[in-house]
């Protein structure tokens, strides 16, 4: 067995690699030992996933929606107490919400001036999702590993996956990323609000995130993928999104994911 992003020998590999973090809600897109092997699933998990989690997009999102963390807790979510200009975090526990100074040192003065004053402000600056680099490599990612979840039970699929050359350099992106830290053009757009409700045989449910894949008539492969109701759409074959705009207009704008 050879890994899909180094083509090493993967055999002794024992870590399943999720697709889509677990620290997003992931509990079932996994793929088996091997088919990424141990260093690349330690080197994405430390250099791509957890920056990208930790940055307050994902992180608040990850706290409005009660998303677990492997330690089983909502991870907390940082502002500003206006009124003294003091950093703080905001936690939830099982009484609600709970606010205490980032730094410990500036916990006495806080409270001070909590009891000086009738009310006050506490601002949570709104995270984007603005390192475009560091998420076209994660993005990349997902597309190889969804590619590789829809051959797994192909005989030789994933051999097909570790040797075509046409998916050395966004595999090479993904693994290495590049001195100039040039992202990888993607499509981004809302499609639905992240607290939209679906319905499937009378079950109500939320989305936290979807993906396919299109293969459009110029023989080109994307990846469509919906975060909390944002599309992202990458090509696997080169660092070009323009055939993907092309698509869209023809379909008058219809999301691929539903059509
Ligand atoms: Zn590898």
């Amino acid at each position: 067995m050879r890994c899909i992003f180094c083509k090493r020998v993967s055999d002794n590999s024992r870590s399943y690699e999720h697709i889509i973090p677990e620290s997003l809600g992931n509990k079932e897109h996994m793929l088996p030992p091997g088919v990424v092997c141990d260093n690349c699933n330690n080197y994405f998990s430390r250099e791509l996933e957890k920056p990208l989690l930790e940055a307050d997009y994902f992180n608040q999102a990850r706290f409005r929606w009660d998303i677990l963390n492997k330690k089983g807790t909502v991870p907390r979510v940082r502002g500003i107490h206006f009124d003294s200009g003091m950093e703080i975090e905001i936690s939830k526990t099982s009484n609600g919400l709970s606010v205490n100074t980032y730094r410990e040192s500036d916990e006495k003065k806080f409270i001070d001036t909590l009891l000086h004053k009738e009310q006050g402000k506490l601002i949570i600056p709104i995270g984007r999702n603005s390192n475009k680099y560091l998420f076209s490599r994660f993005l990349g990612k997902v597309a190889l590993e969804a590619l590789a979840l829809r051959v797994l039970d192909v005989p030789n699929g994933l051999d097909d996956v570790v040797n075509k050359i046409e998916l050395d350099e966004i595999r090479n992106f993904v693994r290495q990323g590049n001195i100039q830290k040039s992202s990888w053009p993607f499509s981004e757009r809302i499609i639905y609000p992240e607290n939209a409700i679906f319905e499937e045989n009378q079950t109500e449910f939320y989305v936290l995130h979807e993906f396919t894949f299109l293969y459009t008539e110029k023989n080109e492969l994307y990846l469509i993928l919906a975060i909390f109701g944002i599309e992202y759409a990458i090509n696997l074959g080169g660092p070009v999104i323009e055939g993907y705009s092309q698509w869209l207009d023809q379909q008058k704008g219809r999301s691929p994911l539903y059509s």
